[in-house]
């Protein structure tokens, strides 16, 4: 079992989807991402937040046994996102987003975390991901990195630039056919690879994910569900299941790659089962076992 550091946004999200509607809630990548990936590996979480983040937040990421020692309260309001989703619950529109206090925020990381073997850069600017990466004392095992497109759009140098030292990249499809400039998806990916990155997870919300490595392809559906809520953090939890489960194994082989895909299914298609974390909240270790079983038999070919 080895540790996990993630840095990347820790967020106050408002959230409109058809079924309800959310004002500033619990949400970030990182804090999805720390919450979902608690339930396979130790994790250290490097963030900011603003002096009006509600301290029952911070509490409940300890409680799961996150290390917050490296999120930062700073004088400032916290970094807000909002957005809403039409009935096609794949593609989130984004209404408004506040940097606030991650304007400004340059991590610094003590001697310990800059030597944990598995590296997570959350979505956030692509400049703090980097700086992130550079202050690791010894490479990480694995560094993986997840982006969308505000920064795509926004800083495409820097992320070309943080993509190019990275060994994975977790996107949702919208965002590699924009980050290729290729709509065709398994173009995309070969594109996104000659980026740097040798393994591309795609990230496809109800149709499930996509892994390429060195050219060739796994997929996983989604789990069906007849009730998804609001699919806000679901790409997060799922880096957070994939990346957490790899950590929990002696090797990133094949064949843990494929499972570790699983289970990032598995832990994102709680996250939609209500708004916020609040499904992650009530989640029990044993459902995860249990809807990584019903995978097995989603997806069996021969009876
Ligand atoms: P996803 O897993 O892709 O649904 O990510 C959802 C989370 O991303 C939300 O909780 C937001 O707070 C966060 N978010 C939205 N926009 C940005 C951004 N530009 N940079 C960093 N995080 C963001």
């Amino acid at each position: 079992m080895a540790d996990l550091l993630v840095v990347g946004s820790v967020a106050l999200d408002s959230v409109e989807t058809p079924f309800g509607r959310v004002q500033e809630v619990l949400g970030g990548a990182a804090t999805y991402f720390s919450f979902s990936a608690s339930f396979f590996a130790p994790v250290h979480l490097i963030g900011i937040v603003g002096d009006d983040f509600p301290s029952e937040h911070v509490r409940l990421l300890r409680d799961r046994g996150v290390d917050v020692g490296g999120l930062k309260t700073s004088r400032g309001r916290t970094f807000r996102w909002t957005g809403e989703y039409g009935y096609d619950l794949n593609e989130a529109k984004t209404l408004d987003t506040q940097l606030n206090v991650f304007a400004e925020f340059r991590p610094a990381l003590d001697e310990r975390l800059r030597r944990t073997p598995f590296l997570f850069l959350a979505n956030i600017d692509p400049e703090l991901q980097l700086d992130v990466l550079r202050q690791m004392a010894v490479r990480p095992r694995l560094v993986a990195l997840d982006t969308m497109n505000f920064w795509i759009q926004g800083k495409r140098d820097a992320l070309l630039k943080v993509l190019a030292e990275v060994d994975i990249v977790t996107i949702n499809d919208a965002e590699a056919r924009q980050l290729a400039g290729e709509p065709n998806l398994v173009k995309a990916a070969r594109v996104i690879a000659g980026m740097g990155p040798k393994t591309i997870v795609v990230k496809r919300g109800e149709y499930g994910a996509m892994l390429v490595v060195n050219g060739a392809f796994f997929v996983v559906p989604a789990y069906p569900l007849e009730a998804v809520y609001d699919p806000t953090g679901a790409g997060d939890t799922f880096a957070g299941g994939f990346m957490g489960y790899l950590a929990s194994q002696e090797q990133v082989s094949a064949a843990a790659l494929r499972r570790a895909m699983v289970y990032g299914s598995v832990m994102a298609s709680f996250t939609v089962e209500d708004f916020s974390l609040d499904r992650l909240k009530r989640l029990e270790p044993a459902e995860i076992e249990e809807r990584y079983g019903a995978f097995h038999d989603l997806v069996r070919l021969e009876a």
